[in-house]
């Protein structure tokens, strides 16, 4: 497997492979890397000749007071767990390679990165945005692979692709789960054996508001977020930093449900931020 840290390199690598007709699978990451980034990588294997991953703890997506520096860094382990895969080749770049002296340019998205995340993490969609277009003009590939773990990102991904008439399918894959029910997180290392257990109570939300939505065909969403709200309260140690019911396509509010609607939610376990959200039919 072959390591770039430098950018023309990575792209002549994976102009040579376009060149000789060969498709392109990416997974773009910030490392610590778990099942939930394998289960990606995995897929762009069934579907691509080429699969190629970046591992970038990307700052623009990072506010002053967040955990920018404290973010989980394993790039030795994770090297080691894509190149047991027999991934083709890692973009790994340091910062200054990404965002050279004098970079100035963003990627503006709008209302759709405003809300849900956007609301607590200004900025945050435009980071995302901005380093996404870059590795997506760096590697060109014909397919990206990225999480429904992060259902806002996904949306925000698909919205620059279309708006910037990049020429790559966007594939989303399911969230992977602990056997708990815990979605896969880098972040989940911060978490104490006490608060780990404490977090299995996203989890237990979303599956009641689907209980509620599927089973007991409740339709009022107010009501179906303030019994979300108050099972999460359960938890000493839980602070609900939002649940939402929302269209799973724009991320709109809804009042009443209608198919296909997203619950989302991100809660604050100790000082963890932690998302999760299930799509119904
Ligand atoms: P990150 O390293 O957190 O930026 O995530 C890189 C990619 O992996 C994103 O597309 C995430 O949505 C995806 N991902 C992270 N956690 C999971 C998970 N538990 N299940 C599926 N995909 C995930």
């Amino acid at each position: 497997m072959l390591v770039f840290k430098n950018i023309k390199e990575m792209q002549a690598y994976s102009r040579n492979h376009r060149s000789a007709g060969r498709t392109i699978g990416f997974v773009p990451t910030m490392g610590a890397l778990h099942e939930g980034h394998l289960s990606l990588v995995r897929q762009s294997f069934r579907d691509n000749d080429i699969t190629l991953v970046s591992i970038f703890v990307n700052p623009t997506q990072f506010g002053p007071d967040e955990d920018f520096h404290a973010y989980p860094r394993n790039s030795e382990g994770d090297i080691q767990l894509l190149s047991e895969l027999s991934v083709h080749a890692v973009l790994l770049p340091v910062n200054e390679e990404m965002y050279p002296e004098g970079f100035s340019l963003s990627v503006q998205v709008g209302e759709t990165g405003n809300r849900l995340c956007g609301r607590s993490r200004p900025g945050h969609f435009d980071g995302v945005a901005t380093v996404v277009a870059k590795l997506f003009n760096i590697i060109c590939p014909d397919r990206a692979y990225v999480g429904q773990k992060d259902l806002q990102q996904t949306v925000v991904i698909k919205k620059l692709v279309r708006e910037m008439n990049f020429d790559i399918d966007i594939i989303v894959c399911p969230v992977v789960r602990e056997v708990n029910g815990l979605a896969m997180s880098s972040r989940n290392s911060y978490l104490s054996k006490e608060e780990r257990r404490a977090a299995t109570v996203l989890n237990r939300a979303l599956k009641h508001g689907r209980e509620m939505i599927l089973i007991k065909e409740v339709s009022d969403t107010a009501l179906i977020i303030k019994e979300l709200e108050e099972i999460i309260n359960s938890e000493d140690s839980a602070r609900v930093d939002y649940v939402e019911i929302v269209d799973a396509e724009k991320l709109l509010p809804l009042d009443t449900i209608r198919s296909p609607v997203a619950i989302c939610i991100a809660v604050y376990i100790g000082n963890t931020r932690l998302i999760d959200n299930i799509i119904l039919q």
